[in-house]
């Protein structure tokens, strides 16, 4: 049976895999990266491909789908192999009495993912409960363990690792808190969920139970019985501009270290593409999620061809309403819009 990245990402669209290995320890996955060094197959390393979109031609070389899934929790941090499934961790570490990941629950995908997309919610980036972790570098065939300085954290979901080609997270350690009460919540929604001021601190495991709740209301946590988390997540990326359009001037900001951070999901509805927008557009494969406007979904049997042309309507239509252009949050590999 023909394997495509239908089958192997949440989007559920893409072509054919070329030949695909999937390395169930740490030294499995070294070994395969090594053997792929003198090759001219071409390799693409994915996790849980919540963050992937493959174009309907496949990828001809080899994949590879990386499920070392041990993790272990020593003092204040857990270390996680690279295919540990994310939100295992996040609750194998509350289980443990330690805080810190518990606005990052119910995020799909894999541990060795995180730092790739410096992945964030609710006011927490990985960034910043990133202790160390281990990479193999394609180029010198060397594992070196990094510190978080090196990753290239900076702007919104940047890292050195996006697009690289060169250097595959092998494992990844945080830094926790022994502690009863979490961080402050500075998330209105969190915080009103929690019944708490916007501030004041809650036991994580009801962080994490809120956190739940508010993420599965926006259609966030992964459901095969529910289209609107048939997704990337985000499918397009918040804007950081230097100078905010007076078109935008409802719009509202954040900061950000390169500029101001605008909200991606209020450009689009205000563009005229409310949520669940798209049903009747096309052959309605592709539709805004009915629950947050920033999920480009499919509706079941979509191709990549129709989740591009989808996106690109919606990013023409905020660029001739507002002036600005989205880009994507996700990897395209061999599409784009
Ligand atoms: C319903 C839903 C909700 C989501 N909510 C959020 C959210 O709240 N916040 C958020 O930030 N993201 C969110 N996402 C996006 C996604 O879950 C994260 O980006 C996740 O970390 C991706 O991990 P993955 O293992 O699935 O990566 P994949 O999709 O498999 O890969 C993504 C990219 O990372 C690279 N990659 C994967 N593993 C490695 C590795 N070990 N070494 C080097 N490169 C690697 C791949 O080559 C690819 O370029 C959501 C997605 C979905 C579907």
């Amino acid at each position: 049976m023909t394997i495509t990245f239908a089958d192997l990402t949440t989007m559920r669209v893409g072509g054919p895999v070329g030949r695909l290995r999937v390395p169930e320890t740490t030294p499995q996955l070294v070994e395969i990266l090594r053997e792929s060094r003198g090759s001219d197959d071409p390799l693409l390393v994915m996790g849980g491909g919540s963050n992937l979109v493959v174009g309907d031609i496949g990828w001809h070389g080899t994949v590879v789908k990386v499920a070392s899934s041990e993790f272990d929790i020593q003092g204040d941090q857990v270390t996680a192999a690279a295919g540990a499934v994310w939100d295992d961790v996040v609750s194998a570490s509350l289980d443990e009495g330690l805080a810190g990941l518990e606005a990052l629950s119910g995020i799909p995908g894999s541990a060795g993912g995180t730092p790739v997309q410096n992945v964030g919610a609710f006011g927490t980036v990985t960034a910043d409960v990133l202790e160390s972790l281990t990479v193999y570098d394609r180029q010198t065939d060397c594992l070196e363990r990094w510190s978080p300085d090196r990753c290239g954290f900076g702007s919104h979901r940047q890292s050195v690792f996006k697009r690289s080609g060169r250097w595959v997270v092998v494992d990844v350690t945080f830094r926790l808190r022994r502690a009863s009460q979490s961080r402050s919540i500075e998330y209105v929604d969190l915080a009103k969920k929690l019944d708490i001021e916007v501030g004041g601190t809650a036991p994580p495991s009801d962080v994490r139970d809120a956190v739940l709740e508010l993420r599965r209301s926006r259609g966030m946590v992964l459901d095969p019985e529910d289209h609107d988390t048939w997704s990337v997540g985000s499918f397009f990326v918040n804007p950081v501009l230097t100078h905010v359009p007076d078109s935008a001037a409802g719009c509202p900001r954040y900061f950000d270290v390169k500029g101001t951070k605008l909200p991606a999901a209020w450009l689009i509805e205000h563009a005229g593409f409310p949520r669940g927008y798209g049903r009747e557009w096309g052959n309605g494969t592709v539709a805004l999620s009915s629950r947050h406007a920033l999920a480009v979904t499919n509706r079941g049997g979509a191709t990549a061809a129709d989740v591009m042309k989808f996106a690109a309507h919606v990013r023409d239509g905020v660029e001739a309403h507002f002036g600005i252009r989205l880009g994507p949050e996700c990897d395209l590999v061999n599409c784009s819009f």
